[in-house]
């Protein structure tokens, strides 16, 4: 197995590296402290074609797999994971479903303006009584004429503040229990409005809503895939999802290792460097390691799934691993940092809490390993 970067990829890579070093990256703090939909940074993603990865240039994407996508995305989490967060929104789980299962009427109408960056995307399945267990999920699509009326909330939505084009999945009544549809929602739908933002511990230049459709009315060519359809579009985009949210964890990851190892060299006490302390070195290893080893399954998932192989449980491999290991890791790089890294002017506390997300959405950790436990035991 080859994990050596093609030409392609390679120049994403570096594209992206020198955007999240000299742009990103000196504008993390500012955007966290901020607490609004990062704009700036999506343009710039925007500018250099990252909203249109994966998508094809006849619906004005620039192409790419899953492994530049992914060389991408660890590079812009490393300067700053929520603006990772809501590229994965905007693209993986807002354009991507309709390039993998729209009409050609539909993705000549929304992804344009997706893959340019001049629309916003996000997804929506998530309900008040419906996270881990999806299938709970009740909002309703009613079909009347040439339209479907939709009723219901959907909660957490990242993006769902700035979104103009969205995916969400209701059920319709006559198929229950497996009526879950998809659909592509414009903001300009009649009968839909969103709540103020929420207020998060972390991740903060994604910006989070609930959605609301009070007898939204959605034009039926507007249904994404068949009726009942709705379960298998949601469980892919997640599997590509959990790819993404894998090399966001890798990122901040690497972001905490780099830190840390700098601090450790500067840092003296007991008139040495902290770094010549076995102690501390051996958590440097240990982060070193957990650092490369979800990097590899990050890659391994994605060229699976650039392959045309089966990647679902790899995917979860791949989320379990890197979101779990970029937790300790956070935890390891503020001890690592003393006192100093426990105050808010050290980018220590924004790793730790922009990490954290990355065990809970797209599927909790728990989740990964039902995801895994299931393949396990049913292969
Ligand atoms: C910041 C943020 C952004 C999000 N963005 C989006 C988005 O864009 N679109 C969207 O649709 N959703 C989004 N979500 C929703 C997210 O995917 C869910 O929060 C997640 O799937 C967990 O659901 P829940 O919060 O309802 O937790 P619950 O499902 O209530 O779980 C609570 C706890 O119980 C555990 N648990 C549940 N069932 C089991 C089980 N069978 N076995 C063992 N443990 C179990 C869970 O792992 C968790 O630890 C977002 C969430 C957050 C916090």
């Amino acid at each position: 197995m080859e994990f050596k970067l093609n030409e392609e990829q390679s120049k994403l890579q570096a594209a992206a590296r020198e955007l999240a070093r000299k742009e990103i990256g000196p504008a993390a703090a500012a955007v966290d402290e901020a607490e609004e939909f990062a704009m700036d940074n999506f343009k710039k993603m925007a500018a250099l074609g990252f909203t249109g990865l994966l998508i094809p240039p006849e619906y004005g994407g620039i192409g790419g797999d899953m492994v530049a996508t992914v060389a991408v995305m660890e590079e812009i989490a490393q300067a700053c994971a929520s603006t990772a967060d809501i590229l994965n929104a905007h693209l993986i789980l807002g354009a991507r479903p309709v390039l993998l299962n729209g009409t050609e009427e539909q993705k000549k109408k929304y992804l344009p303006p997706l893959t340019s960056g001049s629309k916003i995307g996000a997804f929506a399945i998530t309900e008040a009584d419906a996270g881990s267990d999806i299938s709970g999920a009740k909002s309703t699509a009613v079909k009347e004429g040439d339209s479907y009326i939709i009723d219901g909330c959907k909660v957490f939505i990242t993006n769902g503040p700035a979104c103009d084009i969205m995916i969400i999945f209701a059920g319709i009544p006559a198929l229950a229990p497996r009526g879950m549809t998809a659909f592509i929602v414009e903001s300009s739908a009649p009968g839909f409005s969103r709540s103020t933002p929420y207020i998060k511990v972390g991740m903060h230049g994604g910006t989070n809503c609930k959605l609301i459709f009070e007898n939204a009315r959605i034009p039926a060519s507007d249904r994404l895939g068949d009726e009942g359809k709705g379960m298998k579009i949601c469980l892919y985009t997640l599997d590509e999802g959990r790819i993404c949210i894998a090399a966001q964890a890798v990122g901040i990851g690497q972001a905490v290792l780099d830190h840390a190892v700098a601090y450790a060299k500067e840092r003296r006490q007991f008139g040495r460097p902290i770094g010549d302390n076995q102690a501390i070195q051996w958590k440097l290893v240990d982060m070193d390691l957990k650092v490369q080893a979800a990097r590899l399954l990050t890659y391994h998932a994605a060229s699976l799934l650039d392959n045309k192989l089966s990647f679902s449980r790899e995917a979860a491999r791949a989320k379990l691993f890197a979101s779990d290991a970029s937790m300790e890791i956070a935890v390891d790089g503020m001890q690592v940092c003393g006192g100093y890294g426990y105050m808010m002017d050290s980018p220590m506390q924004r790793y730790f809490r922009d990490a954290k997300l990355t065990q809970i959405y797209e599927g909790t950790s728990e989740v990964q390993r039902m995801v895994i436990a299931r393949a396990l035991l049913t292969a």
